[in-house]
């Protein structure tokens, strides 16, 4: 089993506190869903996780098996088994999604352990089949002019093909219809085991309906204020968050 700790966590974005002590615990085998109105800082925490440039960690701390993720490079965060699917992932220009995809691999078993042409290939197939991505995908640059849902799509085939420890999911069900959540969330829920942990960052509970997750957070104002099972996520669809605030006495 692996653990991700996240301590006290405050973060700065040019020069303004965003997080401002966020606690969270995660381990393999879990699901657990942040739940938040907008600008609370869900994707702030995912980017500091991740070790963006921009999100300044002023104090607490991130740990992953008791290493400190902090300390690391962004690509040393990938190779130690953290992944993030970007809330809006970015589109890169001459470089093919399959490229893509197997030089992240690749850099992720380190030099003299690459994976086959056929093995990558044959695993490629098998997952876009599975994700109903059609096969030309693989070949087109990046993201780049791939609709809403393909690069949500995407971003799981990239999931499922890296296999990291922990998968932080920045909303990836925004701008999904039906039959591509249904699509995704298959793709998720196929991850989900022994050697895998997912932080789903939500607005809505929907997303729930197809994700049962193990642990519920509420987030606000850069805080994780409020933790709970499936029944939170469900309270929160039906009731919205001002009994939160209430129960908080947080002001608006
Ligand atoms: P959420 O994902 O919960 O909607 P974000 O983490 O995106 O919230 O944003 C939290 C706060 O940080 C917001 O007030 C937002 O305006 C601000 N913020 C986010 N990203 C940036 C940025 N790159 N530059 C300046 N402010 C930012
Ligand atoms: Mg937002
Ligand atoms: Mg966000």
């Amino acid at each position: 089993m692996s653990t991700l700790v996240i301590k006290d966590l405050h973060v700065e974005i040019e020069g303004k506190e965003i997080l401002k002590g966020v606690n969270l615990s995660l381990n393999t085998n879990e699901v657990h869903a942040i739940m938040g109105p907008n600008g609370t800082g869900k994707s702030t925490l995912a980017s500091a996780i991740m070790g963006h440039p921009k999100y300044e960690v002023t104090s607490g701390s991130i740990t992953l098996d008791g290493e400190d993720v902090l300390a690391m490079e962004v690509d040393e965060r990938a190779k130690a088994g953290l992944f993030l699917a970007m809330q809006y992932p970015s589109e890169i220009s001459g470089v093919t999604n399959a490229d893509f995809m197997r030089s992240a691999i690749n850099a992720k078993r380190g030099e003299g352990n690459e994976i086959s042409l056929m093995k990558f290939i044959r695993e490629l197939d098998e997952k876009m089949d599975y994700l109903e991505m059609p096969e030309e995908m693989g070949q087109r640059y990046l993201n780049e002019g791939f609709s809403g849902g393909e690069k949500k799509r995407n971003e799981i085939l990239q999931l499922m093909m890296l296999k990291p420890k922990f998968g932080i999911l920045d909303e990836i069900d925004s701008g999904l219809d039906i039959d591509a959540l249904k699509v995704v969330s298959k793709g998720i829920n196929a991850m989900r085991g022994e050697g895998f942990g997912c932080l789903m960052i939500t607005h809505y509970q929907r997303l729930l309906n197809y994700i049962t997750p193990d642990h519920v957070h509420v987030m606000m104002q850069g805080r994780v204020v409020k933790s709970g099972g499936e029944e939170l996520a469900q309270k929160l669809e039906a009731e919205g968050y001002d009994w939160v605030k209430q129960e908080l006495g947080i002001e608006d």
